[in-house]
């Protein structure tokens, strides 16, 4: 996952500055993070800690660090540098035949530091420079590599910043008088809106004033400078002592904001979309996490109207067959970059299926790979687990089952968001009460089926309680055996559901906490729609705000749970 940014400019700025910018890329890995100016080579594991200096510099290459090969430590912390110091790199991906590479370094004499596959790169590049030109270097770094990159070089005596991608993603960021280049938009569209980004095998020499894409071979290629728009709450906490809480609180405002696109700037291309639907002989939607959870609720919806759709995990996807050119495969993704969707994504392409794609993150990877792509402008989510986006998600999935038949009010959604909200004191209570558990059971069916397991993956993620989401009928095939005195046990209760209050009744006859959300039935939290679409997506809210007590109880970094990074670029 990582960050990593490259800054090019013929002012000199504040390396504070550039660091504070890395901050904003944080949320893609924070296990270490270190620059190099050109003089100075730092790093330091742990959150991103803005320096206590007034040093300047003019160019500077940035890494914040999601670890894959490699332990956590000051050594293998990025950016990387050659043995004779001549090429220092930042890299985001993973290199897959750099055991190879770094044999056959180590017999010409290059001395590692590290244990990351990272560092090959550096050592590669110094080798080549012997005796090609840079130019030449990444024409036969793209042929050599075998693997998954966004790099950023500097090389001793050249001017220039170098960038390189494959898979991973990366994007140009065209200033005044700076370029940026770096993983995501985010990390500088406080600055400009003018971007080009990579595609595969391409690289880049990057000036202070200019710059030139070569595509494989080394030839020339110009490309269009993209203006993006991108909608983003006010990135700072405010009165807010975590994301999650902001982000949860901006539920309402964000549904609204995707419901009122639909209606203007989205409303053909949401035509096109449900059309495409329409037209394909199969629907399969393609995610992982929360968005395999959001799309499978988008699966429940559609079978209501009597839709065939089904939906596959992202990493397993090619081990499904049946992927051809009347299918319709739509992948969600909050980040727009998740490569084992992206994988998923060349395997159907590859099969003649079209690509219709739902994300976050605009002008990402699978937007643009897509034929067409829907917003779902739920703007910057800057806490790992994923909010506001999941119930954006989710409301773009009831609006879509809505054309196919679904019947559902979505213009009071806000409005019931904001009723939810009202029982935070009661959510709080009840995670008093639950925080000291080591394992935690979320029941639905049907329509809650995928919320329970929505929930019990938040709770997993961010309060680190085993959770598990469960159908409420499965529950005595098996795992019933683990219910025991005081086992807690979360119901989500639609309408009358008989056989969920059975399974309900039948763990509290076994001892369970049993906790149950509701809407009609008296329950310990109380939502009110008596439609089964909304009531997901509420009693999912009800869960995030569960977590974060839960959470909050145990004193643990809410914003960014151990091991986790938001966007998932490495298979
Ligand atoms: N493979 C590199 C490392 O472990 C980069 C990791 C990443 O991009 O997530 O340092």
């Amino acid at each position: 996952m990582c960050g990593i940014i490259g800054i090019n400019s013929n002012e000199e700025f504040y390396i504070k500055d550039a660091v504070k910018r890395l901050k904003r890329l944080e949320y893609r890995g924070y296990d270490s993070f270190g620059y190099y100016d050109g003089t100075i080579l730092f790093n330091q594991v742990g959150h991103i800690k803005i320096p206590n200096t007034d040093d300047k510099s003019s160019r500077i290459i940035l890494h914040t660090r999601w670890a894959t090969h490699g332990g956590v430590t000051k050594f293998n912390a990025h950016p990387h540098q050659s043995t004779k110091k001549k090429v220092t790199i930042a890299h985001n991906g993973i290199i897959k035949n750099y055991e190879e590479l770094r044999e056959k370094l180590i017999k010409k004499g290059h001395e590692f530091t590290s244990e990351t596959d990272s560092e090959t790169t550096a050592h590669y590049f110094e080798e080549k420079l012997k005796t090609k030109t840079i130019k030449e270097a990444c024409i036969d770094f793209l042929n050599d590599i075998e693997g998954e990159f966004a790099l950023v070089i500097m090389v001793e005596g050249n001017e220039n910043i170098y960038a390189l991608r494959r898979d991973s993603p990366l994007v140009l960021g065209v200033g005044t008088n700076t370029n940026y280049v770096a993983s995501d938009i985010y990390a500088f569209s406080d600055i400009t809106n003018m971007a080009i980004f990579f595609e595969n095998n391409e690289f880049a020499e990057i000036g202070t004033d200019h710059f030139q894409f070569y595509d494989k071979k080394g030839q020339k290629i110009q490309k269009e400078v993209q203006t993006f728009k991108w909608e983003q709450e006010e990135s700072t906490l405010q009165n807010y002592d975590h994301f999650m809480m902001k982000e949860i609180m901006e539920e309402p405002i964000v549904v609204k904001r995707l419901l009122f696109s639909l209606k203007t700037e989205q409303k053909i291309n949401f035509e096109k979309f449900i059309d495409l639907m329409r037209k394909a002989k199969k629907v399969t939607f393609v995610a992982a996490g929360t968005s395999y959870h959001a799309s499978l609720l988008g699966v429940y919806y559609l079978h209501k109207c009597g839709i065939e759709a089904q939906t596959i995990i992202a990493s397993e996807f090619e081990h499904f067959i049946g992927v051809d050119k009347d299918t319709l495969v739509i992948p969600i993704s909050q980040s727009g970059e998740t490569m084992d969707v992206i994988e998923a994504l060349k395997y159907a392409t590859k099969h003649g299926a079209k690509i219709a794609s739902i994300v976050n993150v605009p002008y990402s990877t699978i937007q643009r790979i897509s034929e067409i792509s829907l917003n779902i402008f739920a703007g910057q989510e800057i806490c790992v687990a994923a909010t506001k986006s999941f119930v954006n998600q989710v409301t773009l999935m009831l609006a879509i089952a809505k054309e196919f038949g679904y019947n559902v009010n979505l213009e009071n959604l806000p409005q019931r968001i904001e009723e939810v909200f009202t029982m935070k004191e009661t959510i709080k209570e009840i995670a008093k009460t639950l925080f000291k558990q080591k394992h935690l059971y979320v029941l639905g069916r049907g329509l809650s089926y995928p919320v329970a397991r929505e929930i019990a993956l938040k709770i997993k993620e961010i309060s680190y309680i085993h959770a598990e989401g469960m159908m409420g009928g499965e529950l005595k095939h098996g795992t019933i055996a683990l219910i025991e005195k005081g086992t807690p046990v979360i119901g989500l209760l639609n309408e009358n559901d008989y056989d969920m209050r059975s399974n309900l009744k039948e763990v509290a006859a076994r001892g369970a906490n049993v906790i149950s959300i509701s809407n009609k039935l008296k329950g310990d939290i109380m939502i009110s729609t008596s439609n089964d679409g909304k009531f997901g997506i509420l009693a999912s809210i009800v869960g995030q705000l569960l977590t974060y007590y839960l959470a909050r109880e145990l004193k643990l970094p809410i914003d960014k749970p151990r091991n986790l990074a938001k966007s998932v670029t490495v298979k």
